[in-house]
C-alpha cells in the first residue's frame, strides 16, 4: 500500500477511458494504414529489386504534413526487415533531417548506422565532409549489398544547406561496383522540386509519388481503426469520430491533427471523471487546441507588435469594436509612454497591423474614404481569455495607468 499523497485525489477522480494510450500517440506505427495501399504498392514495387541486390530507383515522396508519409516509410522499413531479417541483401535507414540537418550530421548518422566495426566509427566532429563520404563509400562497397536511405523532411536540410547533401548521396553510386545506394527523399513542401538544381532534380526524382491530403471519409476510417485498439466498446459515443474527422478535413486533412483531437477529447473526459467521450469533449478539445495555438503566436510577438495588439485590445474594451489605423495609433503612442517602448511611425504601425492580420489575430479590411484616402478598418479576432495572456506580459505591468484618448468616429 502506498502512503496517502497529493496525487491520490487526482487519480481517484480521473476515470481511465483509454485502454492503450500508446495507440493514440502520433509516433505509434499501426499495422494497418488505411487508404495508403496504392502508395505502399508503388513504393514496394520500386524498391523490391533491392532485396535481390539490384539498384532500386530513387524516389521523391511529396505531400502535406499528416498525409502518412513517415508512417508509410516506417511500415515499409519494418516489412523489409521481415523479408530480410539479417539484412543480408538490403539495409534500410531512415534519417529525420529536421533533427539532423547539416550535411555532416546526416552523413555521420548514416555512416554510423551502417558501420558496425567500432574501430571504423566516424567521429562526431573533426572530419571533412569529403573524408566521411569516401569512408562511407568504401564501407558500402565492401558490404556488397543494397542500401535504401530514407531522408525524411528533406526541405529542412535544404533550407539550411542547399542541395549538396543530395548531390553527395546520389553520386555515391558512381563509385560503386558491388553495392548500390537508393535515396528516398520525403518532403512536406509541394513546391520542393522547383528549388532543386536540374541535375539533382532528375536524380532524386526518378520516381515521384504524391500523398494527397485525407478526405473526411478517409480520416474517419483512420480514426476508427486506431480507436478499435485504443478504447473498449461504448466508450466513444457515435458522433465523436465523424465529428473529429469533419473538423480536421475542413482544415486540410492532416491525420496527425485528427488523432491529436481524439486523444485530447479522451483526456478531457478522463480528467472530468466522465464515463464516456462525447461530442462536447471534442468541442472543448478543439477550443483548447485553438487557444493554445493563438497563445503561442502572441507570446512570440516582438515588443512593438505586442504594444500594437494591446492598443487594439484596449480600444475594443473601451467599446470601440471597429477602429481605423489612426485610432490604434493614438492608443499606441500612449501605451509606448507607459511601457517605455520607443514609438515608431503610424505607417510602420500600419504594417504591423497587416502582420497581425496575416497571423489571424486581427481582421483588417482596407476601406476607401473617398477623397480622404484609404485606411484600414480593424477588428480584434481573438477570444477574450487570450487577451488576458497578453495582459499578463511583464511589459504591461503598469497598464492600469492608461486612460483612453478621445475616439475618432467611423463614417
Ligand atoms: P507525415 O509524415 O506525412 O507528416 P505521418 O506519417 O507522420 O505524416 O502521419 C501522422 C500521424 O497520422 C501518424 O501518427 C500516423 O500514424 C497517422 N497516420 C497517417 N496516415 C495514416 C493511415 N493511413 N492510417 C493510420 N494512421 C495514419
Ligand atoms: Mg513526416
Amino acid at each position: 500500500m502506498t502512503e496517502p499523497n497529493i496525487f491520490t485525489q487526482y487519480l481517484k477522480k480521473r476515470n481511465v477511458l483509454v485502454k492503450n494510450k500508446k495507440i493514440l500517440q502520433t509516433s505509434y506505427i499501426p499495422e494497418n494504414l488505411p487508404h495508403r495501399d496504392e502508395q505502399i504498392h508503388i513504393i514496394v514495387e520500386i524498391i523490391a529489386p533491392a532485396l535481390e541486390k539490384n539498384k532500386a530507383s530513387n524516389i521523391l515522396i511529396i505531400g502535406k504534413t499528416g498525409t502518412g508519409k513517415t508512417a508509410v516509410m516506417n511500415y515499409i522499413g519494418k516489412e523489409l526487415k521481415k523479408a530480410d531479417p539479417s539484412e543480408e541483401s538490403c539495409t534500410f535507414i531512415l534519417i529525420n533531417c529536421e533533427i539532423v540537418d547539416t550535411p555532416y550530421g546526416i552523413l555521420y548518422n548514416i555512416a554510423n548506422y551502417i558501420i558496425s566495426d567500432p574501430a571504423r566509427k566516424i567521429p562526431f566532429t573533426g572530419w571533412s565532409v569529403d573524408k566521411i563520404l569516401s569512408e562511407l563509400t568504401n564501407y558500402i562497397e565492401e558490404k556488397n549489398k543494397t542500401f535504401i536511405i530514407v531522408l525524411d523532411e528533406i526541405d529542412r536540410s535544404f533550407q539550411k544547406n542547399g542541395d549538396d547533401i543530395f548531390y553527395y548521396l546520389t553520386s555515391i553510386n558512381d563509385q560503386l561496383k558491388n553495392s548500390t545506394v537508393s535515396i528516398i527523399g520525403i518532403t512536406n513542401n509541394t513546391k520542393f522540386t522547383e528549388f532543386l538544381s536540374p541535375k539533382i532534380k532528375s536524380r532524386l526524382g526518378e520516381e515521384k509519388i504524391v500523398f494527397p491530403p485525407y478526405t473526411v471519409d478517409q480520416l474517419r476510417d483512420i480514426l476508427y481503426e486506431r480507436a478499435k485498439e485504443a478504447f473498449d466498446e461504448n466508450i466513444l459515443s457515435e458522433e465523436v469520430i465523424p465529428y473529429c474527422a469533419a473538423l480536421t478535413a475542413q482544415e486540410g486533412g492532416d491525420a496527425r491533427v485528427a488523432l491529436n483531437l481524439l486523444r485530447m477529447s479522451a483526456d478531457i473526459a478522463e480528467r472530468n471523471g466522465d464515463q464516456f467521450i462525447s461530442e462536447a469533449h471534442v468541442r472543448s478539445a478543439k477550443n483548447k487546441i485553438e487557444i493554445d495555438a493563438v497563445t503561442e503566436v502572441i507570446k512570440t510577438l516582438n515588443p512593438q507588435s505586442k504594444v500594437v495588439l494591446m492598443s487594439i485590445i484596449k480600444n475594443t474594451e473601451e467599446g470601440q469594436t471597429t477602429m481605423i489605423t489612426g485610432d490604434v495609433y493614438s492608443t499606441y503612442k500612449m501605451l509606448c509612454e507607459i511601457t517605455g517602448i520607443p514609438a515608431i511611425t503610424q505607417r510602420r504601425v500600419g504594417d504591423l497591423i497587416s502582420e497581425l492580420d496575416m497571423l489571424g489575430i486581427v481582421h483588417a479590411r482596407v476601406k476607401s474614404f473617398g477623397r480622404a484616402g484609404r485606411t484600414k478598418e480593424i477588428e480584434l479576432n481573438i477570444p477574450k481569455n487570450v487577451t488576458e495572456i497578453l495582459k499578463a506580459d511583464d511589459m504591461f505591468k503598469d497598464i492600469d495607468k492608461y486612460r483612453p484618448a478621445k475616439q475618432t468616429t467611423l463614417m
